[in-house]
């Protein structure tokens, strides 16, 4: 298999001493090349530390993060490339779209050589801009412009892989499944491999080839999207899709129940199980030993884990004890 990428128990943490939050601990994944992951969770997950972390933008902790590129690469940190949510962040604000795409292409330059113009512009044509947007500035574009202007740059930049980080978040619902479409044929089009931060079960659905879900700094269920999203093995995931009714997936009997209670705090997580303090169906063991992934069904290639005491593979009997 090629592997693009492999995190071996990653720790981010923010603070030190007693203030110290570990904001990812312990997390473990990795992703195929050409394949879509996408980390779900709700605010305060760990799912956009991941992605910093794999971006270089925060230190890590503990752990490994271990690239496996053998594409062509370009610019600073040319392995990887992070698309934010807020594009006007990303982008210089006195420099003209044209060159805010090709900056990745003239690394450590402070001028941007005009001969970068005409790629520029193409690849701003590739992700529906006209040329007469090029000598504008980032401030001088919509939200979706602007979007589209990051989208190209992530292009220019040659990264194989590119992090995505709630790419869609900021935008008009109307203009999200078009930047979503943007993303998927671009992906084809340039072997490209993403991980895609969100909170929004809908665009996981429609990009994401896997699906990792976080809650607070850990990954508590993997597998392939379609599995994880119909059937749900761990409690916090089934919770998820319960509190998400706006995504049709097929015939998946609408639970009324919301995710109950606060998100404990992050700097003082729950023993055991994180999520024993909001878990329907938590029991006394839960207190006292962490769950740690497992198998979760059979599904045919990819793998499905879940990290719940009550989770475990449909056996080769038939027998089932998902909770559900
Ligand atoms: Fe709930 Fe226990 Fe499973 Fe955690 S391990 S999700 S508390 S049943
Ligand atoms: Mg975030």
């Amino acid at each position: 298999t090629d592997i693009i990428v492999d995190v071996r128990n990653l720790a981010v943490e923010y603070g030190r001493g007693h203030k110290a939050l570990r904001a990812v601990d312990d997390v473990s994944f990795s992703v195929q090349r050409g394949e879509t992951l996408a980390i779900i969770g709700e605010s305060g997950s760990g799912k956009s530390s991941t992605a910093h972390a794999l971006a270089g933008l925060v230190d890590t902790a503990a752990g490994s993060i271990t690239m496996n590129l053998d594409g062509p690469t370009c610019g600073k940190g040319g392995s990887s490339h992070l698309i934010f949510q807020n594009p006007t962040l990303a982008l210089n604000t006195r420099m003209s779209s044209w060159a805010c795409v090709a900056e990745p292409m003239a690394p450590g330059r402070v001028r941007i050589p005009q001969s970068l113009r005409p790629k520029a512009v193409e690849l701003l044509r590739r992700v529906g801009l006209g040329a007469e947007l090029a000598d504008r500035l980032p401030t001088q574009l919509s939200g979706g412009q602007r979007q589209r202007v990051t989208i190209a740059r992530a292009l220019a930049s040659k990264a194989p892989l590119i992090l995505c980080d709630e790419p869609v978040a900021s935008l008009d619902v109307s203009l999200q499944e078009e930047v979503l479409q943007l993303l998927a044929d671009l992906r084809e089009e340039h072997d490209l491999t993403y991980i895609f931060i969100s909170h929004d079960l809908g665009s996981v659905a429609r990009i994401a080839d896997r699906v990792a879900v976080m809650y607070l700094g850990r990954i508590v269920e993997i597998g392939p999207v379609a599995t994880v999203l119909r059937t749900p093995s761990h409690p916090y995931t089934q919770a998820l899709l319960a509190a998400a009714p706006h995504i049709e997936l097929e015939r998946r009997s609408r639970r009324k129940a919301l995710v109950r209670g606060e998100l404990p705090d992050p700097r003082n997580p729950p023993s055991g199980c994180r999520f024993r303090t909001r878990c329907p169906i938590a029991m006394d063991r839960c207190a006292s030993e962490s769950p740690s992934l497992r198998l979760a069904s059979n599904s045919a290639h990819t793998a499905h884990t879940a990290a719940c005491h009550l989770s475990s593979a449909v056996t080769s009997t038939g027998i089932s004890n998902l909770p559900q």
